[in-house]
């Protein structure tokens, strides 16, 4: 039985008169669902639970980073541990070295890797980087594919600026929009016109190589390959940001799971177990270029902070298991196909896609591989059956284009609770 969100409701009312939209970052508002948001307590494994004292099975998962569950009983003992030795040393540790090791053991293409805060503060850094490398200043990305907040990345974005229907952003200079070109996703034929137009000033295409911000949508096949293809030819970088698929769809991301070679990668989400940090890594003769070794420049005060080195390397050995990303998309793939397969008995439009651990539920009836089928859906069906599943214990992403994630504690009866409640909450639509 549903408790209601009554302090949830008046919580909200207070943070708006200190934090602009009540939020520390707007799709925790919940604009694109048509209530307020629900304010968390706590969260253990797979659930979460609000302030109003109500129990969900949490496919948010921290919007990614959460794989193992929240509060997993390693990551916290080592987080403990670690706290008691000091929180920030701005001087190198060991723990420093041991994560880079390990990421560079697991993400194939990583051979260096230097560690910052944010997914933001990583895509940031590897555009900088490619435009010094390259010596170009264009960079292409795709529609709706989101890679941070940094101004040349807010161009036809995803997540919440697709999520709030927001145009691109004021702020941004039309001299730094102007260096961002952006095609569709899974269309190469653009691509390929944009590389004949402007090939010898393209830095770098970014991008996401299992789109993550305009709900999970896949590449199709061949694609990421002739994306490859096309870099190479005109010297332009491929960044792959993996901040959320890696560690996600495959332990070494999507570049193990296509078998793609990206010139550098971004990461973040479950490379910090849920502590703040992002990384981005790739070939030595690229990175080195990078400051004290060469003369681009990034910094940090509190990057490769302790804490979040051991709560990210912790979890990344915690992933190191034979048959985990099987066992998480044979889950997904329930998820999937139990909402298509309600739709269809319903007579309500359902696509859904999944990959390792992340899935949507879209309410359309097109095939969904771009940004524009992506929109087709139904987003006042979505908002009402995301409060009709929130009402019963489901807490989904709160908005139509944005993926859903699963974690290692999630089990098979969790799977069959949601299904039922999908079930209940469709028939409502
Ligand atoms: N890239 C991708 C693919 C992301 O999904 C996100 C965040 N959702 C970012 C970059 C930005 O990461 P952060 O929010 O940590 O800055």
């Amino acid at each position: 039985m549903h408790k209601g969100y009554e302090r949830s409701r008046n919580a909200y009312l207070e943070a708006k008169h200190f934090i602009p939209g009540g939020v520390n970052s707007p799709v925790r508002a919940f604009r694109a669902v048509g209530m307020d948001p629900v304010f968390v307590e706590r969260g253990q494994g797979a659930y979460l639970y609000d302030i109003d004292g109500n129990e969900y099975i949490d496919y948010v998962l921290s919007w990614g980073p959460l794989i193992v569950g929240h509060a997993h009983p390693d990551v916290v003992q080592a987080i403990a541990e670690y706290a008691g030795k000091g929180t920030s040393f701005g001087a190198p540790t060991l723990l420093e070295t041991m994560m880079a090791r390990l990421v560079t053991e697991i993400v194939p293409s990583v051979e260096v890797v230097r560690m910052v805060n944010s997914g933001t503060e990583a895509t940031m850094s590897a555009l900088r980087l490619s435009r010094g490398y390259t010596g170009r200043s264009k960079i292409v990305k795709f529609e709706g594919c989101y890679h941070g907040h940094a101004d040349s990345l807010l161009i036809k974005a995803g997540s919440g600026v697709a999520t709030l229907g927001l145009p691109d952003s004021p702020g941004v200079s039309t001299e730094v929009a102007g260096q961002t070109l952006t095609v569709p996703f899974n269309d190469l034929e653009s691509l390929h016109l944009v590389f004949e137009t402007y090939g010898e000033d393209i830095a770098a295409v970014i991008i996401e190589p299992v789109v993550g911000n305009m709900g999970c949508v896949l590449p199709e096949e061949g694609y990421l390959q002739g994306v490859r293809k096309l870099t190479h030819e005109y010297g332009a970088l491929l960044i792959f940001d993996e901040v959320m698929t890696g560690f996600r769809v495959a332990y070494g991301g999507a570049q193990e799971r296509f078998r793609i070679e990206p010139d550098l990668t971004t990461l973040g989400k479950v490379i910090g177990g849920g502590l703040p940090v992002g990384a981005y890594g790739g070939k030595r003769e690229i990175m080195e270029m990078i400051a004290p070794s060469g003369p681009i420049y990034q910094a940090g005060t509190l990057s490769g902070n302790p804490l979040a080195m051991i709560a990210g390397y912790t979890t990344l050995k915690l992933l190191a298991q034979e048959g985990l990303y099987e066992e998480l998309e044979r889950k997904a793939k329930r998820l999937a196909d139990g909402f298509y397969e309600t739709g269809y008995e319903l007579g309500i439009p359902v696509y859904s896609n999944y990959i390792g651990g992340m899935f949507s539920c879209f309410f359309t009836g097109e095939k969904v591989v771009d940004y524009t089928s992506a929109k087709s859906s139904d987003l006042e069906r979505y908002a009402k059956y995301f409060r009709e599943m929130l009402k019963r214990g489901i807490y989904l992403a709160p908005s139509q284009l944005e993926a859903c994630f699963l974690s290692t504690v999630h089990t098979d009866e969790d799977i069959d609770r949601t299904l039922e409640a999908s079930r209940e909450a469709m028939k409502t639509l």
